[in-house]
């Protein structure tokens, strides 16, 4: 791997009904004890495999929570240390995407990465004195209760909401909480009857979670007009933070190209510096998908 900040793994859904019922073959095998993808071209038996490794290989039967705990977690872990972190997943449409990222209930262990991320980040958040404070409501110093809803499960009664339109919106009510807090702890420190000591308790890391439009290519889609446009600009923007995360990799390359489109400027900070990387790439096992699952780990070959 060229470096510890980007890491790539692959993951491969089973064959769906629609697919099974098609006949379809599976084209996709995996070593897993060596995160090995191998994909073998349809027709052409005579051909070996195309080979790729990774820094972790997930095959049909395997969990999300196993891929968490293996390679999300210390990333997250980071961001309640204070780093940046970014994981995303990558793949044609239908290929495990939104099952890899927001995931399902049921089975347990298929719940998606960003609940995850979600309750261990919570977890791992102390609450102040045990005393839980709205920094957004009309009284910052007020201290609020908790409750239990049946179907909502905890909640903080009376909790301020605030709705947001742009990232612009949300900075400047991210701001204000940041300005209530720290009239908060003045005001906690000087009512707690011990001072606590070494200083600045503050961390923060800022966590991305993506789930990436689908990155097939238009010619398969037979796409037209706006959808032909819209899908243009993804492949724009998915191919320029292929050159972002390239760039980042190699080290090398003195210019990074976080300009060339809006999601690599908008993830500018997410990627590259302090900030961790994890793409997921996501596969179809089927024949029929065999030249976008080819362009998948082509794609996540080169984030390596
Ligand atoms: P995408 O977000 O890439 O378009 P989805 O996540 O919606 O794709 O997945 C397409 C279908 O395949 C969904 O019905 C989903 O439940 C199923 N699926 C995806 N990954 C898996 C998996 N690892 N195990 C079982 N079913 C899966």
């Amino acid at each position: 791997m060229g470096s510890e900040a980007v890491k790539v793994v692959v993951r491969c859904r089973p064959l769906n009904g629609r697919e099974k019922g098609l006949g379809c073959r599976t084209v996709v095998s995996m070593e897993v004890r060596h995160s090995q993808c191998f994909i073998q071209k349809p027709g052409a038996s005579d051909e070996p495999p195309k080979q790729f490794t990774f820094d972790g290989a997930y095959f049909t039967e395997q969990t999300t929570e196993q891929m968490y705990n293996e390679i999300a977690y210390s990333l997250v872990e980071g961001v309640t240390e204070g780093y940046n972190g970014t994981i995303f997943a990558y793949g044609q449409t239908g290929s495990g995407k939104s099952y890899t990222m927001q995931g399902v209930t049921e089975p347990a262990a298929q719940k998606g990465v960003i609940p995850r991320a979600f309750d261990h980040i919570f977890e791992s958040i102390q609450i102040y004195n045990e005393e839980v404070r709205d920094l957004l409501g009309s009284d910052p110093k007020q201290k609020m209760e908790l409750k239990e809803h049946p179907e909502r499960g905890v909640y903080v009664r009376e909790l301020s909401l605030h709705a947001v339109h742009s990232v612009g919106e949300c900075e400047r009510v991210m701001e204000q909480g940041w300005r209530n807090r720290s009239v908060g702890y003045t005001l906690m420190n000087k009512d707690s009857s011990h001072e606590e000591s070494g200083g600045d308790r503050l961390r923060a890391g800022k966590l991305n979670l993506v789930d990436l439009a689908g990155s097939e290519r238009q010619s398969k889609t037979g796409a037209t007009g706006e959808r032909l446009r819209e899908a243009t600009k993804i492949n724009l923007s998915l191919s320029a933070l292929g050159n972002v995360i390239s760039a980042l990799v190699d080290g090398r390359s003195r210019h990074v190209p976080y300009r060339d489109s809006k999601l690599t400027r908008l993830l500018q900070d997410s990627l590259g510096g302090n900030t961790r990387t994890l793409m997921v790439a996501c596969l179809s096992p089927a024949d029929n998908n065999y030249e976008e699952s080819l362009s998948t780990l082509r794609y996540a070959d080169r984030a390596k």
